[in-house]
């Protein structure tokens, strides 16, 4: 797919606003958010439940259409993109974990991350595979189903399944939500040398303080809207930050 423009920003939001339902009953999930995620950063997101964080992550990921407003993934706008072509470019520019890591419980590890390239009708070599689960340690683990895996390595076989395309940006909603401390370590640690050694972009979603001090910027949502900023988080500003936020009154 062509690039219609240079655009350093890897997600730009202009002025997006998702509503669900109408009238006086309408819910603004996300109310005229503009914002703009550089290419080989890496973003938290952070904001109470229900402020809109897995909103603002599915409409700039292409998996939601914004009410009114715009998204653009590396200079390409979303808006007024076919069914198809919007597939297409999330197929080829975007990965995406969750909490919960989705993986195929009848698939190998290698199975699964393979599944992407099958989808893209792209024969999938032994070789990427592979060279996907080293990337997270888990080549040794290639031919193991789900089931005799534990949590962090389940989300680290979701992580290389995202990452095996090469996608421009890295999306995740929670992605350490549930697991123990060591293992949500390790994810993030991963996270963070793909930003630093590779120039990815990662916008994930998180409750965690000690996550979200692992991002370059920490984006705080309040009812929808983008209420604050904070550029080389420690998980002290972090945790006053969040202080504050959870005290305004509703
Ligand atoms: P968060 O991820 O921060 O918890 P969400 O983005 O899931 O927040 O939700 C933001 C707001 O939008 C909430 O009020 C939620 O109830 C509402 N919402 C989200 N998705 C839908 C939907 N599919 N239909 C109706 N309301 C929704
Ligand atoms: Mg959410």
């Amino acid at each position: 797919m062509t690039r219609s423009i240079v655009d350093p920003a890897a997600v730009r939001l202009s002025r997006v606003t998702r509503a669900f339902g109408s009238g006086p009953a309408a819910v603004k999930a996300l109310d005229d958010v503009s914002h703009v995620f550089p290419a080989g950063s890496f973003t938290a997101v952070m904001g109470p439940s229900g402020s809109g964080k897995s909103t603002l992550l599915q409409c700039a990921a292409g998996l939601d259409r914004p009410t009114s407003g715009t998204v653009s993934v590396g200079g390409t706008p979303l808006t007024g993109l076919k069914e198809a072509a919007l597939t297409r470019l999330r197929r080829d520019r975007i990965g995406f974990v969750f909490q919960a890591y989705h993986l195929l419980p009848s698939l190998t590890a290698a199975q699964n991350v393979a599944l992407p390239l099958r989808l893209a009708r792209r024969r999938p070599s032994g070789a990427d595979v592979m060279a996907a689960l080293e990337r997270v340690g888990l080549a040794e683990r290639a031919g193991h189903r789900p089931s005799q895996l534990s949590g962090g390595q389940q989300q680290r076989v979701a992580l290389a399944r995202a990452l095996v395309t090469r996608p421009d940006v890295l999306f995740g909603d929670e992605p350490t939500g549930a697991l123990d401390s060591s293992a949500s370590r390790r994810v993030l640690t991963l996270l963070r040398e793909w930003v630093d050694r590779e120039g990815q972009t990662v916008v994930m979603v998180t409750h965690d303080i000690t996550a979200a001090s692992y991002a370059d910027h920490v984006l705080f949502l309040v009812d929808g809207r983008i209420t604050g900023e904070l550029s080389r988080p420690t998980a002290e500003r972090v945790a006053d930050r969040m202080a504050r936020l959870e005290a305004v009154p509703c």
